[in-house]
């Protein structure tokens, strides 16, 4: 019988927006957890996936068998009911630290339903048809562009003289319908660079900063891009994407897709920050919860100092732990396993851990 409590690792990958060698919260991460990970300073650390998830998988840390094979073992004994049967044997969110330098494209993931359609049309660009909401927590300072501003905010911006070549009606307000709105912005992320620069991104969206502990919800069919810092990133089980910005024409593909699906639904700052609740799961509250949920799983952060301990109860479905920072230990499933930064952990369902 597999163990239903074991320590794993994840992969990193290299793009170009991430932080460089040692610098990288990722690299630091996985060379602390992993005696094998070989790291490269002038190598860029862009994520740090820890899932089953096809294109960086998870693996056993001593062993090296794939955490997906682990779980397809026994399915429903380390996912619980609900998820095994969900998605037959997958995680049903995928978890990532990000370590950012630079801009991540402009992006914005489809819907379910959308999603559907797309995999089905193009499954080389979009390999599932799952939706992708998701919830970064910020570990360092972190700056990110996300959703429209409310339309009374952007209004005076329509009379700038640079933005008018971008639409004739942007000056008349009777015109400015969703469709209207969408030609613009499909006539802007159509402009050269030199015409463009950065001016769509800082004249609609919200910018925000996050302190270490503050987090945000993208939910599906929201514009993003995340600009600088470190990241804990929780999403549904999915990595359909659409670039629009920060990016070259040529990986701005289905732009008349993304156009279409952009309604201008009103956001202020605090519509995207997402806050927090001590966890009913924990017992010296020490443990909160991130409010915003989707297919049915929660993230969970937990802030222990010296000699301080908490218990968080069993749950019906599987849980993934990472450290981030600092040390302790774990006591789960009548075993004792020490922590120490980068350290991952399966829990399998219905397993308290201390
Ligand atoms: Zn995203």
């Amino acid at each position: 019988m597999t163990e239903r409590v074991f320590r794993f690792k994840g992969a990193c990958n290299n793009y170009p927006w991430g932080r460089t060698g040692s610098e990288s919260l990722a690299s630091q991460l996985q060379r602390k957890n992993d005696r094998d990970f070989q790291l490269t300073e002038d190598a860029f650390y862009s994520e740090l996936w820890f899932g089953d998830y096809p294109n960086f998988l998870a693996r056993l840390l001593e062993a090296g068998e794939l955490l997906k094979d682990v779980i397809g073992q026994n399915k429903e004994g380390m996912l619980g009911k609900t998820a095994s049967e969900a998605l037959d044997g997958n995680l049903p969110f995928l978890p990532k630290i990000l370590s950012i330098a630079k801009a991540l494209p402009l992006q914005f993931h489809p819907n379910k339903g959308l999603a559907a359609k797309l995999h089905e049309q193009d499954p080389g660009n979009f390999k599932d048809p799952n939706h992708k909401p998701e919830i970064a927590v910020a570990l360092s300072r972190f700056e990110i562009f996300a959703g429209f501003k409310p339309l009374p905010e952007i209004e005076p911006l329509f009379r700038l003289p640079p933005l008018q070549q971008f639409g004739p009606s942007l000056a008349d307000a009777a015109a400015r319908s969703d469709k209207e709105l969408r030609e613009v912005v499909r006539s802007m992320l159509e402009a050269d660079a030199k015409t463009i620069k950065s001016l769509i991104t800082l004249l609609y969206t919200n910018f925000l900063i996050l302190n270490p502990g503050e987090a945000i919800y993208m939910p599906a069919d929201d514009i993003h891009a995340y600009l600088s810092g470190d990241i804990v990133e929780y999403m549904a089980r999915s990595d359909n994407v659409l670039n629009l910005g920060f990016c070259t024409h040529a990986e701005r593909y289905y732009l008349d897709v993304f156009t279409n699906a952009l309604t201008f639904e009103a956001h202020s700052t605090n519509d995207v920050m997402l806050s927090s609740q001590k966890s009913e799961k924990s017992k010296s509250g020490r443990t909160v919860v991130f409010s915003r949920l989707f297919a049915s799983s929660t993230l969970l952060k937990a802030d222990l100092q010296a000699e301080e301990s908490d218990k968080i109860s069993a749950s019906d479905g599987l849980g993934v732990f990472i450290i981030t920072k600092g040390e302790g230990d774990l006591i789960a499933d009548g075993k004792e396993f020490d922590l120490s930064k980068g350290s991952i952990f399966f829990v399998a369902q219905g397993i308290p851990v201390e």
